[in-house]
């Protein structure tokens, strides 16, 4: 052989791995140019909190970033540099910013956009309003070890309040209640039973916070944390599944006092302590921690029967319903995705209502796979139509004037929900906007 043909040999293996190398690339590309339009479609283009912002002169497209990311989607190269493609999926981890070999990513709070509002909270996590502490997602910091250790140092901070302060002692009353059963709540219903304090937690849902509302089987990354009287959790990967029966066991062993499905509706100043009137009583405290995280409070839709144990606010796991006759209200994507994932399940009968004429604010995909299954029978839908009654084992609507009754076991409401920012302001408790901001 020639010293010319080895170099066309080698010419043409570098051509061949140099194509291979643009195939790849422009197919991941392509990839996540379609995520990227799908989040633009459905209008998902602002993320909810803490998520990274790409500089793109110092960007080298490298990728570390998109390969480092434990959500997958939220980020990844677009004309050979890193872009938001997902940005409502980013939960905060942080790891994109530190794989990204030249600093290219900073993680901010808000959108120049769509800012976001933050209690204001000293270093001890307490707010404006002396006596009302903040921890977990609703202070900014998402991920579960954030709220766990801001949850334990939060209740650690009241305890200190109160054994330097003996006005805080009062008779009657709670020392502490803490809204919210998700992580934070927990850990701080953990530290607070590790000092002895009279605590209570209420919580408008169940145990878990967002975790309980993750889809069945997620992967849930997180780092080992301490947790008072509990230990430590150990796992760094584990499933939704596991982790709930993990909570479950500590708050039976430790028999955790909380209150479940009771919303805290209000926290007025009063003689020195607090007034916590919830959607079933008024509780007294001296002190208040908010572990509310961002997601808010569903709307409710003020109907009889709305109170009963077989009426839900967002569909979990669609099997569950397996054989049931089931009532989907409202007309948003959420509810569409919920009857669509019902009408899978074999033998369940799935009926939806909507009070509009049409589905204004639903996404066109969800709205065409709506239309194929009540085209097929698998979904009856009552449009425009209204829940007006909740029973046992029926509902009654109305509709063209006239109320029908319809055999029932499930309720789910998908009517939106309402943020925290108007709960806090009505607290007294000082926000601040964030555009942006590292
Ligand atoms: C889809 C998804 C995937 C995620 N994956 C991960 C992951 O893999 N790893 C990770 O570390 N983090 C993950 N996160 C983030 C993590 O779940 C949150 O950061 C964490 O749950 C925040 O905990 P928290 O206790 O502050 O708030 P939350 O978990 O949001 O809990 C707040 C609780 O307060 C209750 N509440 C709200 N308002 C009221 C009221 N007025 N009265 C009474 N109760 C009220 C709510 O019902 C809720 O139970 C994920 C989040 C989502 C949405």
């Amino acid at each position: 052989m020639n010293l010319d043909s080895s170099w066309a040999i080698y010419g043409a293996v570098l051509a061949l791995i140099w194509a291979i190398y643009v195939i790849v690339v422009r197919k991941g590309e392509r990839y996540n140019q379609a995520i990227k339009t799908a989040a633009v479609e459905a209008g998902l283009t602002e993320p909810a909190s803490i998520h990274p912002q790409i500089d793109p002169a110092v960007c080298l497209g490298c990728g570390a970033c998109e390969r480092a990311c434990p959500e997958g989607d939220v980020l990844g190269l677009l004309g050979g540099k890193a872009e938001l493609l997902a940005p409502t999926h980013c939960i905060g981890h942080g790891e994109c910013a530190r794989a990204c070999p030249t600093g290219a990513i900073t993680l901010v709070f808000g959108t120049a956009k769509r800012g976001v509002d933050l209690p204001q909270v000293n270093a001890n996590f307490e707010t404006n309003v002396p006596g009302i502490f903040v921890a977990g997602e609703l202070g900014g910091m998402g991920l579960i070890r954030n709220a766990v250790e801001q949850g334990r140092q939060a209740v650690e901070a009241i305890r200190k309040r109160r054994a330097s302060d003996q006005s805080q002692v009062r008779a009657g009353g709670y020392d502490l209640i803490i809204a919210g059963a998700g992580p934070a709540g927990i850990a701080a219903a953990l530290t607070a039973k590790s000092h002895n304090l009279n605590y209570l937690v209420i919580e408008q849902d169940d145990l878990g916070g967002a975790v309980f509302k993750y889809p069945r089987g997620k992967v849930v990354m997180t780092a080992p944390v301490v947790l008072p009287l509990a230990g430590s959790i150990k796992f760094r990967e584990t499933t939704k599944e596991s982790l709930l029966a993990f909570w479950h066991g500590i708050v039976d062993k430790h028999k955790l006092a909380i209150r479940y499905r009771e919303r805290i509706d209000d926290i007025v100043e009063d003689g020195g302590e607090f007034a916590v009137r919830t959607s079933k009583a008024i509780e007294r405290a001296s002190a208040v921690l908010l572990a509310i995280g961002r997601r808010g409070t569903p709307r409710t839709l003020n109907v009889p029967g709305e109170d009963l144990p077989k009426v839900v606010y967002q569909m979990i796991d669609p099997e569950q319903y397996r054989g049931q006759h089931v009532l989907v209200v409202g007309g948003g994507d959420s509810a569409l995705e919920a009857a669509v994932q019902l009408a899978a399940v074999p033998d369940t009968v799935v009926t939806m209502s909507y009070r509009a004429g049409h589905f204004a604010r639903a996404r066109l995909s969800n709205r065409e796979k709506l239309d194929q299954l009540v085209r097929q029978g698998r979904i009856r839908l009552l449009m425009p139509s209204e829940l007006r009654r909740i029973d046992s084992n029926s509902v009654d609507i109305l509709r063209d004037d006239k109320i029908s009754t319809l055999p029932n076991d499930a309720v789910i409401i998908c009517a939106g929900g309402i943020l925290p920012t108007e709960f806090l302001r009505r607290a007294g408790i000082a926000m601040e906007t964030k555009y942006g901001t590292p």
